[in-house]
């Protein structure tokens, strides 16, 4: 009998023995946070994996967001995108910066590069973009007009873990000025409650590590207003050892959407994205589109249908930041100037997708949308 529900995500668990071996040496030497060794060891680790050049670990994703802002004393505007989860934009209004919603472009879901240019102002500093669902945004393009305007980028990569693009399999995360990463358990990697930020060079890590402990630089010495954002040792540790999984659990997830995109290719109304070419994917999330019309029933209506059965999709982004109280007013969040984000917000369902789906689970997804 299987009417038990399945969840959109699943965390990866570290195994409990190791776990709690690991535990025993924090215990033993009684070092459980401030840049103890596990911190160092996950930083580490962490930087070979992705193959960047610099981590810097944090006790969630959003402070990386707020944290990047500061480091690069960002202010006035910043463009960017409507489709993602509200931290994005937060961590502008934390910083007292104006974000200026830019459309997406429907076949990836991101920002659209050509959309950018017309909503730069005289106050513009910075493009924060997202890589949403962890499909890699148009990097060159986006790069190409901050150069050309002299802004900085700043790319909310918290889907991003592992991705990898081009000839040269690049990590994503070595683009733009900073990248951040979310470790929350619903994410393809977890440290339960984490985060992290990425820099090209030893003077910015070394920077925003002050930045995440109150900017002390020394026992006396404080350099800027920090705040403390900190990773401690025993989600550190949790990290080495989810670490050693994640490429089995990434595998676990491809075979996933190779299941659904057989099952589900050919339906009329249903359309998802297939991988792109040259892109190393993390299949962090598998989004549908409902097109009512097409399909017979709504979004809506199929999502609670879903519900019904057990399978418990979410509407990843639904609604959009833009529609949201706080930013509601802004000119840019005017529905008129974002039509391509509200079609996507209307027409998706993110399916269950994590490592540990059993066949039986993927058939009983499959057969709520079959029709
Ligand atoms: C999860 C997420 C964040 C925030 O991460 P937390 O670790 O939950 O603070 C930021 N941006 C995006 C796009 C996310 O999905």
């Amino acid at each position: 009998m299987g009417n038990n529900p399945i969840t959109v995500t699943s965390p990866l668990l570290p195994d409990l023995g190791e776990f709690h071996s690991l535990l025993q040496e924090i215990w033993d030497s009684k070092w459980i946070t401030n840049n103890g060794s596990f911190h160092h060891r996950l930083e580490e680790a962490l930087a070979e994996y992705l193959d960047v050049p610099y981590v810097s670990l944090f006790t969630n994703g959003t402070l990386p967001l707020i944290t990047a802002l500061q480091a690069l004393r960002i202010t006035g505007e910043v463009i960017t995108t409507p489709y993602s989860f509200v931290a994005t934009t937060h961590s502008l209004w934390w910083n007292g910066i104006k974000p200026v919603f830019v459309d997406i472009d429907l076949s990836t879901g991101n920002i659209d590069p050509n959309r950018i240019e017309s909503a730069v102002t005289s106050r513009t500093t910075a493009i924060m973009p997202v890589h949403v669902y962890g499909k890699p945004c148009d990097v060159d393009s986006i790069q190409q007009i901050a150069d050309k305007y002299g802004l900085r980028v700043i790319y909310d990569a918290a889907h991003a873990f592992g991705v990898k693009i081009g000839a040269g399999a690049t990590s994503i995360l070595n683009y733009g000025d900073l990248s951040t990463l979310s470790f929350h358990a619903t994410k393809v990697f977890n440290t339960i409650e984490g985060g992290a930020m990425i820099m090209h060079d030893e003077k910015t890590k070394q920077r925003i590590d002050y930045l995440k402990n109150f900017g002390f630089a020394n026992e006396t010495t404080v350099v800027a207003p920090g705040i403390n954002s900190k990773m401690d040792e025993i989600r550190a540790a949790y990290g080495l050892l989810n670490l050693r999984k994640v490429d089995q659990a990434i595998e676990a997830r491809h075979q996933v959407a190779i299941r659904y995109r057989q099952a589900l290719r050919g339906i009329d109304g249903i359309t998802f994205f297939d991988d792109m070419p040259g892109v190393k994917h993390n299949y962090s999330y598998f989004p549908i589109f409902v097109d009512a019309q097409q399909y017979g029933i709504t979004r809506d209506e199929l999502y609670f249908k879903m519900r019904e059965q057990g399978v418990l999709g979410r509407r990843y982004f639904y609604p959009l930041i833009s529609e949201f109280s706080t930013y509601r007013g802004l000119e840019s969040a005017r529905p008129e100037n974002l039509p391509n984000a509200h079609r996507m917000a209307s027409s998706v369902i993110c399916l269950p997708m994590h490592h540990a789906l059993s066949e039986e689970d993927i058939q009983r997804v499959i057969n709520c949308i079959v029709r």
